[in-house]
């Protein structure tokens, strides 16, 4: 039976008898891992934003599986089973509850409009409405059917893409597919970078 670093240690804690089997003595780890901050906490496998190297984290939450409590972030830490980091981050990844928890995080778009100093919030429905009026009127202003030597072309280079790291391979491939039928040839990820 196949089984991870993870869910052999997990099982050694809950059971004793993987430990065991190797000489150690499970009574103290047991009763350890009942004090943990982590010990009621759902699991969540994400992936940290900060950089392009895209490590794979776990966040530990409280109350998330229960009535009428607000769902809190405990604990955030290095997927030992992700095959990039295998457990490790960087101080920057490591931080990443305080990314999580901070009051200056965005939760919403917001909108700078020409001539603008300051960014104003938007729902996420006329920001949605917004962006495609620009695409379809940039579109239409700049697409070019044909080169300089009549060769057809068929693109739209007044329009480009950037992705981010935590971009899912799925996602990826339907932006490639959005992009390419408008036409659009700047494509780029961050995880490229
Ligand atoms: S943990 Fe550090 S190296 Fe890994 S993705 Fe985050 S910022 Fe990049």
């Amino acid at each position: 039976m196949e089984m991870s670093r993870r869910a052999f240690i997990q099982s050694a804690v809950a059971g004793g008898t993987a430990l065991t089997a190797f000489g150690f003595e499970t009574a103290p780890i047991r009763a350890q891992a009942k004090t943990l901050k982590i010990s009621r906490t759902s699991e969540t496998r994400s992936t940290c934003p900060y950089c392009s190297v895209s490590c794979g984290v776990i966040i530990h939450t409280l109350g998330d599986r229960a009535k009428n409590a607000v769902p809190q972030v405990v604990h955030v830490e290095g997927d030992p089973d992700h095959p990039i980091n295998r457990g490790t981050l960087c101080p920057k990844g490591a931080s990443l509850q305080q990314d999580i928890l901070n009051d200056r995080r965005l939760l919403k778009p917001q909108v700078r409009r020409p001539g603008s100093d300051h960014w104003d919030d938007i729902d996420w429905e006329r920001a949605v409405d917004e962006i495609a009026r620009a695409v379809k009127k940039t579109r239409d202003a700049t697409f070019t059917a044909k080169d300089s030597r009549g060769r057809t072309v068929n693109r739209c280079e007044s329009i480009a893409w950037a992705g981010g790291c935590t971009d899912t391979n799925e996602l990826n491939y339907l932006v490639v597919k959005t992009m390419r039928s408008l036409g659009v040839v700047g494509l780029e990820n961050q995880a490229r970078v």
